[in-house]
């Protein structure tokens, strides 16, 4: 087992590469069949030189691999062994997306069962049905305690020379542009919603463990109520003080946040055990995404848009 400092640089490396507003998009277009540059471009609405970037780097961390077309200076990008691996997170994007946006998504069809997929996450010790409830986000075995892991969390992200990426991008999202993007995608938003799930609830305790300006927090706080991914409640009348919990429909993050940490950690060679426990086998959290209706595990190539 390595360093909880090295795991979490780790963790940092991969939210930064993947967790962004844009890197989102491109996968969410490239898991709907999307594989040349102009058709991300329609899909995705990014601009040519954002998305030039991305899918370099994208192909840099071996997640798309570039190949020729039939066109001599165009090129492919298609899903590396590692980048399918992303598959069972972007079906859950997209269900967050159903459910934070309130839109339904596009029906896909699973062609080994012939029915509409849709995703169930089950534990793979118990094989029981994991609900958000279920999942608890505790430490287990660094020796540090989670707020610790969080506030170390905060300090290799913004330690990553690559983040020094606008921070404010939630806010300035536009209308029709994907609402887990833009919330997932947002540094302080990501950040906020883990503390929440480590039980973090009042705004003074996201100060000191995010090291956060509380303009920056009240903004954030603020936007998140607006998407009804947090709630308010006031626990002290005078000076008026708030507890912040989220809502039934932010916890959905939770197991989203948890498939991208274990395809993270699988990608270095880490074990997941740590941090994520399944409450009622009292197991380290591994989720195993199957399909509800044929309990079947979906490849890429078995699932299609129903027309
Ligand atoms: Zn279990
Ligand atoms: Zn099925």
């Amino acid at each position: 087992m390595k360093a909880p400092s090295h795991i979490l640089q780790t963790i940092a490396d991969g939210l930064d590469l993947i967790a962004n507003r844009w890197t989102l998009s491109i996968l969410q277009a490239a898991f709907q069949g999307c594989c040349r540059f102009d058709e991300f471009l329609k899909h995705t609405g990014i601009s040519r030189a954002t998305l030039t970037r991305r899918l370099e780097e994208l192909t840099e961390h071996n997640i798309l691999v570039k190949t020729p077309s039939d066109h001599p200076r165009r090129f492919l990008y298609i899903f590396s062994e590692r980048g399918l691996g992303l598959l069972n997170a972007s079906l859950l994007a997209r269900e967050l997306e159903a459910a934070w946006s309130g839109e339904a998504p596009r029906p896909l069809k699973h062609t080994t069962c012939g029915h509409e997929f849709r995703a169930k996450l089950i534990c793979e010790h118990c094989n029981s049905e994991l609900h958000d409830k279920d999942i608890t986000w505790q430490q287990r075995d660094h020796g540090i305690d989670e707020l610790q892991e969080l506030n170390q969390l905060q300090a290799a992200l913004s330690s990553n020379g690559k983040s020094k990426r606008p921070r404010d991008s939630a806010l300035n999202s536009k209308k029709g542009q994907s609402v887990v993007a833009n919330i997932i995608g947002d540094r302080w938003c990501l950040l906020i919603i883990i503390a929440h799930l480590l039980k973090v609830s009042r705004f003074d305790d996201f100060l000191k463990l995010l090291n956060i300006a509380p303009s920056t927090l009240n903004a954030r706080l603020k936007l998140l109520q607006e998407q009804e991914l947090i709630e308010k409640e006031q626990y002290q009348e005078n000076p008026p003080r708030y507890n912040y919990q989220l809502s039934k429909k932010g916890q959905m993050a939770g197991r989203f946040i948890s498939e991208l940490r274990q395809w993270i950690l699988a990608g270095d060679g880490e074990s997941v055990s740590s941090q994520l426990v399944h409450t009622p086998c009292g197991n380290s959290l591994k989720q195993k995404l199957v399909c509800e209706c044929c309990g079947g595990v979906p490849r890429a190539d078995e699932l299609s848009s129903i027309k």
